[in-house]
């Protein structure tokens, strides 16, 4: 045997011995796991830590500089402390690791999110009237569909655009809920005014300009309604995940994701759908994942491809905005479709929502 070969295979007896001292490493961190949630101890001891690396630091004579063996040892660390984690301390409650199944939001009348089959949820920017809602709702009910959304409180970028009618517009959504048995969506903007809204809703609609409102998201958190969280402009999808995540934690985990377009800088659109954001969080929650193509394109001419491309890419279903009179809508006026556009639109996707239902493309 020559030399080569005669070192290479002391390494090789060595890695083997690094590696039965690594798993007794991990047996023993894992029994410390257990007696720390026993005694009701935080995992992560970061002191502790530090005063095992300086004892390393402190032995080391070479060849490995001390920066090297600290980066080592730290990976070590990090795996034994990962060990010591129960799955739920592991994992967000959102995430499809420590639920796999799809979650499923079901509705008092009737409808549903998250089962396979596409949903669809129309309606006006804002309730600016009852006449105006009623039109729009008998319109969905015609077509069979459940949900209505208008907003009653508006999140506007001037202070002296159209708020919303507030409580008013939420007893004009509760009138239609009655009247055409729909299941109605609408924006909270304020922790306040969940509990006022409580009797009116049937979704608890966040907006993207409240994404990262953490004190709203942690009481709707503590409601036990659905609610529809939209990703918040300039929101990576990682934040949107720990968005959903803060309602979650609060014990609420009826949530639906909606997808909205962010700001990029382009300038055809009014925002950038983010397409591949759909399968990213569908694989990486357990959420049903919706898609708003009036705010994300912010232009009626492309809205129909591109909710044709949010069902492919296996959206749960789409969000427009429909008004009798888009030309007197007292918010985003440009972008709603009127009944006759909304009707050749819906005719036209139903199709395609049709095939994909009940999973049978994906
Ligand atoms: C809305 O859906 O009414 C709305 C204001 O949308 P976004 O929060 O996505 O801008
Ligand atoms: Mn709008």
């Amino acid at each position: 045997m020559n030399k080569l070969e005669q070192y290479r295979n002391e390494i090789e007896d060595i890695n083997e011995q690094i590696l039965d001292l690594l798993v007794k490493r991990g047996k023993l961190a894992q029994k410390i796991g257990e007696e720390k949630r026993k005694q009701g101890t935080k995992v992560y001891d970061p002191e502790r830590e530090k005063v095992m690396l300086n004892a390393l630091i402190e032995k080391n004579n070479g060849p490995f500089n001390d920066n090297v063996i600290k980066q080592l040892f730290k990976e070590i660390f990090k795996a034994s402390i990962d060990l010591q984690k129960a799955d739920h301390e592991k994992h967000l409650i959102v995430s499809r690791k420590l639920k796999p199944e799809d979650t499923i939001v079901k509705f008092e009348n009737g409808g549903v999110i998250g089962d396979g089959n596409k949903s669809f949820i129309f309606g006006p920017c804002s309730v600016e009237s009852q006449e105006q809602v009623d039109k729009v709702a008998a319109d969905l009910q015609n077509k069979g569909l459940k949900f209505i959304r208008g907003g009653a409180f508006k999140p506007r970028t001037s202070p002296y655009d159209f708020q919303g009618l507030g409580l008013e517009g939420l007893k004009i959504l509760k009138n239609v809920k009655d009247k055409y048995g729909l299941n109605v969506v609408s924006e909270i903007v304020t922790p306040a005014d969940l509990e006022l809204a409580d009797d009116y809703l049937d979704v608890f609609q966040i907006g993207a300009r409240n994404m990262q409102n953490f004190e709203l998201l942690k009481e709707a958190g503590r409601t036990n309604k659905p609610i529809l969280l939209k990703r918040g402009m300039s929101a990576t999808i990682e934040e949107f995940i720990f968005a959903a995540e803060y309602i979650a934690s609060q014990g609420n985990s009826n949530i639906i994701l909606c997808e909205r377009g962010i700001r990029t800088y382009e300038k055809a659109t009014r925002n950038t759908l983010d397409i591949s954001a759909v399968p990213i969080l569908k694989q990486g929650t357990h959420l049903p994942v919706m898609v708003d193509v009036t705010h994300s394109t912010g232009r009626k001419d492309i809205m129909l491809p591109t909710a044709k491309a949010a069902l492919a890419v296996g959206a749960d279903g789409v969000m427009a905005e429909v008004h009798p009179d888009p030309a007197v809508a007292l918010s985003d006026s440009g972008q709603q479709m009127d009944l006759e556009q909304f009707d050749k639109f819906y005719n036209e996707l139903k199709p395609l929502a049709d095939m994909y239902d009940n999973n049978q493309l994906r």
